[in-house]
């Protein structure tokens, strides 16, 4: 007997994949250079060069047990001790390595703290635009999905809709700062209200609601923004951090989870954090990658590329007479859709080989997702088909 939830999830591909398998058949017809394809989120700037001259240096000087070898399962003290030293520089924070465990990106790193805060039936609430995977991540760990609406334009908080949501059964709120997909940041005012807010309902509750903080954008920030480090705000923060995007490391699953002591109950929040990734098959992090860490934190992504598209594509979209919500970090515009369906403007954008995806999925109806880490030459020779379709776009 298959389980059909499990079915169900690996039958339907999600909308950002079915769009990009489109691109790739379209360019096997037409040509790559006539997709203008802005589904997928991968990096498109390389690793930092030390990256590959780490793994080379370790290479060279770590035995192959050791390197290939099983690690603890919270992750080695080095790795830890040199996240814990590079936080506490850059926030002035008293992190130690007891607070962190290494995980393998911010997915199953979520899994495991959305299980550690959840009893079944237990809430979890999300910010609409939200990253579409935390409803299956949510829900596979027993929890309820539900999602506040969005504060449209400037996708803030909405704070009003949020504490009508905020239940006796809320256990846990997912804030994903700088986010994806409307590339907005929570300005420091905004967290600490919702600081506050928290604060009271936790107490009128009589149990904690904790921040679990998606940040695997944290550092992908523009124009001199620099996104708040939510556990000196809130101290129920859980921190669910990841190298795929910083550091240009999608495939190769690492980052981490910082569990704080002072966080009520945090001694065994810690053990319920380890606990559940056992339980969902966790062994250790790659040991090579924790090793390329623990060499490698102080080293931060060159943003000028990411930048320079930034640029380019809001100017020329607002050029264009679209409505786009400002982009302050992350490498994802979020655009009004002409007509007001995102569907049928993705559709319709389809016919001139332009792939955008629909914010539907995201909990934001009529807007769309743009995706910047693309080559610079997309976008300019994207902009005039962009201005064609809000002519044309009936
Ligand atoms: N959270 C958000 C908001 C994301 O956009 C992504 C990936 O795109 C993830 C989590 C998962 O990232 P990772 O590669 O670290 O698992």
């Amino acid at each position: 007997m298959l389980n059909q939830e499990a079915y169900a999830l690996g039958a339907n591909r999600s909308c950002i994949r079915e769009l990009f398998e489109y691109g790739r058949q379209r360019a096997a017809i037409v040509g790559a250079e006539n997709v203008f394809d802005y589904s997928l989120g991968n990096p498109s700037i390389p690793s930092p060069p030390e990256v590959n001259e780490t793994i080379g240096q370790i290479l060279a000087d770590t035995d192959s047990l050791t390197l290939h070898g099983y690690t603890t399962a919270v992750g080695d003290l080095a790795t830890r001790k040199a996240i814990a030293d590079d936080l506490n520089r850059r926030y002035g924070t008293g992190i130690t390595p007891n607070e962190l465990f290494i995980g393998c990106g911010a997915a199953p790193e979520l899994c495991a703290v959305l299980k550690a805060v959840t009893t079944p039936g237990a809430k979890v609430l999300a910010l609409a635009p939200y990253f579409p995977e935390y409803k299956p991540f949510a829900e596979s760990a027993g929890a309820v999905f539900a999602v506040v609406p969005p504060d449209v334009p400037n996708f803030q908080i909405p704070f009003d809709a949020l504490e009508e949501m905020l239940t006796q059964e809320v256990s846990a709120i997912i804030v994903n700062s700088p986010n994806n997909p409307a590339g907005t940041v929570y300005t420091e005012e905004t967290l600490k209200k919702l600081a506050a807010l928290l604060a009271k309902k936790s107490q009128a509750f009589g149990h904690p609601i904790y921040i679990i903080a998606d940040e695997p954008y944290r550092e992908l920030c523009y124009d001199g923004i620099t996104a708040p480090f939510i556990p000196t705000i809130y101290k129920n923060t859980i921190v669910c951090y990841s190298y795929s995007k910083s550091l240009s490391l999608p495939g190769e699953r690492i980052g981490y989870i910082y569990v704080p002591r002072q966080a009520d109950d945090g001694e065994d929040l810690y053990l319920a954090v380890a606990g559940a990734a056992r339980a969902a098959g966790h062994v250790c992090a790659p040991s090579l990658w924790q090793k390329v860490i623990a060499r490698c934190t102080h080293l931060r992504p060159d943003l000028c590329a990411y930048d320079k598209n930034r640029r380019a594509l809001y100017d020329g979209l607002l050029a264009c007479g679209y409505e786009v919500a400002k982009p302050d970090g992350a490498f994802y515009l979020f655009v009004k859709a002409p007509g007001g369906d995102a569907n049928a403007f993705s559709e319709y954008a389809k016919t001139k080989d332009v792939l955008l995806v629909p914010g539907d999925g995201f909990g934001c109806p009529g807007w769309f997702r743009l995706c910047y880490c693309v080559s610079y030459d997309q976008i300019i020779r994207s902009l005039p088909v962009f201005a064609q379709m809000i002519r044309e776009y009936k």
